[in-house]
């Protein structure tokens, strides 16, 4: 019976923790923003936070798909607001934020899937601040990925040399190909494998992915997928364990031990993956900001 797996002590230790979220907590809610840190009650808010990290979601809160595993409302979505970027750029500055990662819903209702939005942010970031680093977690921009991945490269190539740095394009293919019919309806593990290699190719874009374990895959299943995205010219990757945000959603098949999370890490590592995290409460955007990892 799935539903009695039981949380390890491992995870429920750290869910305990008292955190302090600090002066970003108050900024993101006085300008009304949406972070994922919130909305998916991820765990290392404290942690991440107070290190200047925070993951925007860009395009509303409300997806036009349903994940298995995710706790954001699916319906029709009816927020665009062309002054987005410039509200999340101008919150940034003022939190002093670092390092921040942009995501968002999935939006099949819109023509341009929402890359244009993508696009300004980064634009309206990198204007006001040459420094701050920044990571694209997109959807899979079914629409036209080709047009998306233009859209942003255009964009970038038009600011000042000083401050075009390059880009994190993260997109998730979340858990193993058999699994995208129970977990990711309406999503194409091909498909965002193909978003991935796309962004792989573009000069000053590292590519990033990430899976969610404890669905139900296997081990072998886990490593081939590590092996596509190599294929596909990903360099950074994350695995964590999926924690069921209700009982609606998909129950949680097994927690994945720590020493596991670390033989994914080495095998990553030896396939060539320059930045990994894997353990249990690793979360994509989870120390997203280190530019090279010590070698453990
Ligand atoms: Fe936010 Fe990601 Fe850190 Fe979680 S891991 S608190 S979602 S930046
Ligand atoms: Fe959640 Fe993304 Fe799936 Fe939408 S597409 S339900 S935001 S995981």
């Amino acid at each position: 019976q799935p539903n009695a797996v039981r949380m390890p002590v491992w995870i429920r230790q750290n869910l305990g923790q008292d955190v302090h979220y600090g002066k970003t907590d108050a900024a993101v809610h006085e300008h009304r923003l949406h972070t994922v840190c919130e909305e998916a009650r991820c765990p290392n808010r404290g942690e991440c936070w107070s290190r200047g990290t925070a993951t925007f979601m860009l395009l509303g809160d409300t997806c036009t798909r349903a994940c298995g595993f995710c706790a954001v409302k699916t319906g029709k979505p009816d927020w665009l607001d062309a002054d987005e970027p410039n509200r999340v750029a101008a919150a940034v500055m003022e939190l002093q934020l670092r390092y921040i990662v942009l995501t968002s819903v999935n939006r099949d209702d819109l023509a341009d899937g929402g890359a244009g939005i993508f696009a300004e942010t980064l634009r309206q970031l990198r204007l006001r601040d040459g420094q701050i680093g920044v990571e694209f977690l997109t959807p899979d921009f079914r629409q036209d990925q080709a047009a998306a991945v233009s859209t942003v490269m255009t964009m970038l190539n038009e600011l000042p040399d000083n401050v075009r740095h390059d880009l994190v394009w993260g997109h998730n293919v979340e858990t193993v190909p058999r699994l995208y019919q129970t977990a990711r309806r309406g999503s194409k593990y091909v498909r965002s494998l193909s978003l991935l290699a796309l962004a792989a190719q573009q000069s000053g874009v590292a590519a990033k992915s990430a899976l969610m374990l404890g669905l139900g895959e296997t081990r072998d299943e886990v490593l081939a997928v590590l092996h596509d995205l190599r294929v596909a010219g990903v360099s950074r990757v994350s695995l964590g364990q999926y924690l069921r945000p209700s009982l609606d959603h998909l129950p949680v098949i097994s927690y994945v031990h720590p020493d596991e999370f670390a033989e994914y890490e080495e095998a990553a590592r030896a396939m060539g993956f320059d930045w990994v995290k894997a353990g249990p409460l690793v979360r994509s955007s989870y120390y997203a900001e280190e530019i090279q990892q010590q070698s453990r």
